[in-house]
């Protein structure tokens, strides 16, 4: 079915002293081990809280190991206490993305329409991006406490590239939508933008953008139907490990402020990520356990 709205693509492509509660996670394991017994995600978690606290910023913060290079005046340019959740409550999401015999993390089925799509029940987050944009490699690292998760990549041309729909436990449902490129498949059009328009249950939409080479033309579609549509969304940097600290800075300078001064629907608080190195990849599944209902943080609860 095609779009009532025309196809935005058709028509664009025309035209802490020092971390608060870390002692009490460290003295949590009985309580936890009860949560994940395969595979400890809490062991693991508590691995890289014994990290020093300059590796574990970098690693877990990564927007506060840029602001660290800013001068005072210039540090509230970067909005990074917006969602800023303690290292026990990051603790608690990695159990909701950990695999176990209770907690099935696992891919569901792909479907091409939205009429095709499976009718779940649960919170949905689905992730947007440029082909190439790093998309499949953040979901495969959102899913390393899940190894058996099978990210599946479509990306011989002429594939039909198709939605791709993933249970995490009954705490969620995560979609990874093919990648636009320059061209856009014409079936992009009634797949990604009726999903986005239509899907019921979508709690927010994450948006990939290259970190490297920050917003492109398509990124810049892709903003702009979001806004167009009313989204709920949220930009998530790729690739942070490829730049030098200065590169990086002045990309997520430059994205933070055409977020601030372009955008209604765009969470303000940019989410930097590495698929090599990790960094960010717990912050945002604690965000994605936050907004999807399933992790009540202190303050304040986005939905
Ligand atoms: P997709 O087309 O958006 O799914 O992109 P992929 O996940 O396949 O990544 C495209 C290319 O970028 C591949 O060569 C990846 O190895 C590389 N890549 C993806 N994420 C990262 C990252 O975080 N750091 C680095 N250095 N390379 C990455």
């Amino acid at each position: 079915m095609r779009s009532r709205w025309g196809g935005f693509w058709e028509r664009k492509m025309a035209a802490p002293g020092l971390w608060p509660g870390m002692g009490r996670l460290l003295e949590m394991p009985a309580a936890l081990r009860r949560v994940s017994r395969p595979y400890s995600t809490f062991q693991a978690f508590a691995e890289v809280l014994r990290l020093p606290k300059q590796q574990l910023t970098k690693l877990v913060f990564p927007l506060q190991d840029l602001e660290r290079q800013l001068v005072p005046e210039s540090k509230s340019e970067l909005h990074l206490k917006i969602f800023d959740p303690s290292l026990e409550e990051i603790a608690r999401a990695e159990s909701i993305f950990t695999a176990t015999a209770r907690n099935r993390i696992e891919y569901l089925s792909s479907a091409e329409r939205l009429d095709h799509a499976p009718d779940l029940p649960r919170p949905e987050v689905c992730f947007i991006g440029r082909s190439n944009v790093g998309k499949s490699s953040l979901i495969k690292a959102l899913f390393s406490l899940a190894p058996e998760v099978e990210v599946r990549v479509s990306k011989k041309p002429g594939h039909t590239k198709k939605m791709n729909f993933f249970k995490v436990g009954k705490y969620l449902t995560l979609v990874d939508m093919p990648g636009y490129g320059y061209r856009a498949p014409e079936d992009f059009v009634d797949m990604v933008e009726t999903y986005l328009k239509e899907r019921r249950n979508l709690m927010r939409t994450f948006l990939l953008v290259d970190s490297v080479v920050g917003i492109q033309k398509t990124d810049n579609i892709a903003i702009e139907m979001c806004e167009e549509f009313a989204l709920p969304y949220v930009m998530v940097l790729t690739k942070i490990d490829k730049s030098s600290k200065g590169h990086l800075l002045k990309q997520v300078l430059q994205i933070q402020k055409f977020v601030d001064t372009n955008t209604q629907g765009c969470f303000p608080q940019l989410f930097p990520v590495s698929a090599v190195t990790y960094s960010g990849i717990h912050l945002l599944r604690c965000f994605i356990a936050n907004i999807t209902g399933n992790l009540k943080t202190d303050g304040i609860q986005f939905s």
